[in-house]
């Protein structure tokens, strides 16, 4: 794949720029919440103890700093399922030029924090936002190697500007590979859509799956998971109104919470 098809794809979680439909007018709270009035008590009543005390978190901050200088590395063929996909992508960024991997990587590490303040343990499938990969199967390796309770993808879409929300992307059945994920995946799906929208009021996008849940059987870094795993496709970087949202620390900061709490929420009950 040429290294412009790459960056028009944008996001590796995306596999089609939407051409029709959206007009986000959904049935959600309100952008721009108020701050910490907005937090439901649950996110804040973490007893010190550490109520995800002995669970595993693997949290997966999509794309890498170095994957556009390696283009070699990150459109070799690796296995996804039944067939193979590049490696990885160089991820989307917003007309400013904040780019999907500096956005993850920033979101990752404030859920880490979050969930390590209740205790979980985190693992995050890279170390820093300079180097290239890892691929994605073996960004599920990493979640099946750590026993993860709950593993999440973090992304951001890379679709036109008018096309707006966020997305959960849950996986399907694809025989051999995700029958016993697919039930607990949807739950926690489900869960991060709950919290997320509430914590960051960020609307479920109007050009990708039905209410905030979209289910595909194309991504690697789901069909090679055998634990629960999601991806969360927090905005478009390409529209201006959700590319303000991801570039404002403050929203990152609510869009964390929505992210740990979500998780929070279903390790609580599995
Ligand atoms: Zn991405």
């Amino acid at each position: 794949m040429a290294a412009a098809a790459l960056l028009a794809a944008g996001c590796a979680g995306t596999g089609g720029v939407p051409t029709t439909d959206v007009t986000a007018t959904l049935p959600l709270p309100a952008p721009d919440a108020p701050g910490d009035e907005a937090h439901s008590p649950q996110a804040d009543e973490a007893p010190p103890a550490g109520p995800l005390a002995g669970l595993t978190v693997v949290i997966d901050p999509g794309h890498n700093g170095g994957n556009a200088d390696a283009p070699e590395e990150i459109n070799r063929q690796v296995p996804a399922g039944p067939g193979t996909k590049s490696c990885d992508t160089v991820g989307a960024e917003t007309a400013e030029g904040y780019p999907e991997h500096e956005f993850t990587w920033d979101l990752s590490q404030r859920v880490r924090d979050r969930l390590e303040a209740e205790g979980a343990r985190v693992v995050l499938t890279r170390q820093d936002d300079t180097g290239v990969g890892p691929c994605v199967n073996e960004r599920a390796e990493i979640g099946n190697d750590a026993g993860a309770d709950a593993a999440i993808s973090l992304h951001a879409d890379g679709a036109p500007a008018g096309y707006r929300g966020f997305h959960v992307i849950a996986p399907g059945e694809v025989a051999g590979y995700t029958e016993d994920i697919v039930e607990p995946s949807m739950r926690l799906a489900e869960d991060v859509r709950d919290r997320f929208a509430e914590l960051s009021g960020q609307p479920p996008a109007g050009y990708a799956g039905e209410d905030g849940i979209d289910v595909r059987t194309d991504l690697g870094g789901l069909n090679m998971s055998t634990v629960p795993k999601v991806f969360l496709e927090v905005g478009n970087m390409g529209d201006p109104t959700d590319a303000g949202h991801l570039a404002d620390e403050a929203w990152r900061d609510r869009a964390a919470a929505g992210v740990a709490a979500g998780v929070a929420d279903y390790l609580r009950r599995e």
